[in-house]
């Protein structure tokens, strides 16, 4: 399948149904959406499925989708999220949906998100509306008396208290006259409600905090559930899209705007499930504690299901929208395989990735009857699935290094590679036959000595000598060397939050990192290309790269060890 942003089809869900059907009615002249994502961490695989569902409905239907920072708790929340959190949406939707970016200001640089702490002046004047109308008040119970009593169905005794009482005391809140947690302010609802959320649920706490874009100014904080419907109604939203967690709070939503009479037509609420993967985690609180706890390198871990992550490792923005758009958009919870993701790397890399030869684990082959100081150039094609790549030039010396595992001493049958006696093809090159093997002194073996047969190349008397195995190679005198990184699944398990501590399930092998022989092309690699190496996965410079040195990661490899192995087993 390919890009949904060159898509003629445009996706169809449940939530695209109803945009479809608001719009053909008339109810809205323009689709309104958002992503709010709180800056409390990085952004994951599972905000890319919300980004392209919110992004993707503002782009099919003409709209515009705003990001806003749901920034209404003052302690976790940091600019260096916020920054990150933009650098991501932007490099996501970039060439696809970046028209359909809402703004706050045409004039303002072009990250700057909306805020929702931009409207806590506007949000607390509704909560004055709100006590003006008898349908807030202030309440001295403590936090724990709150939720006590919301369970059993307890009314507050301040639940009657006069409005003109309830006004003074939320703007001495406000003031910062009383410590943190003495009152709040609480919506007016119903304490017998079968659905929780309208037991009479906190507005505003106090927090003597600083927040990162207010700074020192408030002492209150509205909770989520009140400024998220707000900021919604500010903004102008009209389908306001989240998780399925949120259904339950969708009576307090509608409550709160009814209840202020704004002007109709009102945003809607609707919600779709998650997304879930195997082998890994997801929630930001989890991801912090593996970066906290240095079980790895940064957000931008490679290893990480963060965006940035994801990018390092050389995932495309254009494989994880694709993702997105297979994956499609329900109302039931799953489970989504890793695989599916990686299914999606695989399709776009091999058809876009430039195909190099390199040797991770080297073994030096000397071709005996091969000329010494003799060079030939032959010629490899860039992409057999494109033939507009066209070809290069490899160059082919006496001494060659070969991938180690594609030599075995005493092979199991059906063994096509390399092995004494045996022989196998070069890629691009000749047929070679292993004579001797050389060990050192513990018997490791150190090198191959080979002889050609040097009619074998393209185009030769014997190249169309049927040999079962061919191997890749590279040649020692012209070769270069890189760091390369081999990242696994992080985790050895599907659900490693499942069951237990989560970190006791991190795969200890999720990072080897080798010195691999390149072809002397891969010089001019550049960070924007994929790389297949050929037979052994998609690669992509990772940005600790210098000029003359070289790093990559492996994206992925060329298909799925982990499902051979669970076949074994
Ligand atoms: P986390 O638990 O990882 O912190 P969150 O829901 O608290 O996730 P937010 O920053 O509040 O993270 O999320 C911003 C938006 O992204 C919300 O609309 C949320 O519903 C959506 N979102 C978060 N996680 C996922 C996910 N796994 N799949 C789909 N959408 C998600
Ligand atoms: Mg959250």
């Amino acid at each position: 399948m390919s890009d949904p942003a060159n898509e003629n089809s445009a996706p169809s869900d449940f939530i695209r149904d109803i945009v479809a059907e608001d719009v053909r009615s008339g109810k809205y002249t323009n689709i309104h959406t958002r992503f709010p994502p709180e800056p409390n961490g990085y952004l994951h695989i599972g905000h890319t499925k919300a980004i392209c569902l919110n992004f993707g409905i503002a782009h099919e239907f003409g709209g515009i989708c705003n990001v806003r920072m749901d920034d209404t708790n003052p302690e976790k929340e940091e600019t260096e999220y916020v920054d990150s959190i933009m650098a991501d949406i932007h490099w996501l939707i970039d060439g696809w949906a970046e028209k359909n970016l809402g703004l706050k200001q045409k004039s303002e640089n072009r990250s700057a998100p909306f805020f929702a702490s931009d409207y806590f002046e506007q949000i607390y004047a509704f909560a004055v509306q709100l006590v003006r109308k008898g349908k807030a008040y202030v309440c001295d119970l403590s936090a724990e008396q709150t939720d006590e009593y919301r369970r059993l169905g307890k009314e507050s005794p301040d639940r009657d208290r006069i409005v003109a009482e309830n006004l003074d005391l939320l703007a001495r809140m406000k003031a910062g006259e009383f410590p943190d947690g003495a009152r709040t302010l609480r919506a007016k609802i119903d304490m017998q409600a079968p659905n929780m959320w309208l037991r009479d649920p906190v507005l505003y706490r106090i927090r003597h905090a600083a927040h990162h874009h207010t700074g020192d100014a408030w002492s209150i904080y509205p909770l989520y559930d009140f400024a998220h419907c707000l900021s919604d109604y500010i903004e102008g939203i009209t389908h306001s899209v989240c998780t399925l967690e949120f259904e339950v709070h969708r009576p307090l939503y509608d409550w709160l705007l009814e209840a202020l009479d704004l002007p109709r037509p009102l945003p809607h609420q609707y919600e779709f499930a998650r997304l879930n993967l195997t082998y890994t985690v997801m929630s930001k609180r989890k991801l912090k504690q593996l970066v906290d706890d240095g079980l790895v390198k940064g957000w931008d871990d490679p290893r990480l299901p963060t965006i940035s992550g994801m990018r390092r490792r050389g995932v495309t923005a254009s494989v994880l929208r694709d993702f997105a758009y297979r994956i499609g958009i329900t109302k039931y919870p799953s489970m989504t395989e890793v695989d599916a993701l990686e299914y999606a790397m695989r399709d776009e890399f091999n058809r876009t990735a430039l195909r190099r030869l390199a040797v991770l684990h080297p073994l030096k082959v000397v071709i005996t009857n091969y000329p010494e100081g003799k060079t030939e150039e032959l010629e490899a094609v860039n992409n057999p699935e494109d033939p507009g790549a066209g070809t290069r030039k490899v160059p082919f010396s006496r001494e060659l290094y070969i991938e180690s595992a594609d030599f075995m001493e005493t092979p199991p049958p059906k063994y096509f590679r390399l092995k004494p006696g045996g022989e196998v093809r070069l890629k691009y090159a000749y047929i070679i036959k292993c004579d001797e093997v050389i060990k050192d002194s513990s018997g490791q073996v150190t090198e191959l000595r080979c002889t050609a047969d040097l009619e074998s190349k393209s185009g030769g008397a014997t190249s169309n000598r049927k040999i079962k195995g061919t191997i890749h190679w590279v040649s020692a005198a012209h070769a270069i060397a890189a760091e390369v990184r081999l990242y696994d699944r992080l985790f050895t398990v599907p659900e490693p939050d499942a069951e237990g501590d989560f970190k006791s399930f991190i795969n200890p092998h999720s990072l080897e990192v080798v010195t691999a022989k390149c072809e002397p092309s891969l010089g001019e690699a550049k960070a924007e290309r994929r790389y297949q190496f050929e037979r052994l996965g998609y690669f992509a410079l990772d940005p600790d790269s210098r000029p003359g040195r070289l790093v990559f990661n492996r994206t992925i490899t060329l298909r799925d060890t982990w499902a051979k192995e669970a076949k074994k087993k």
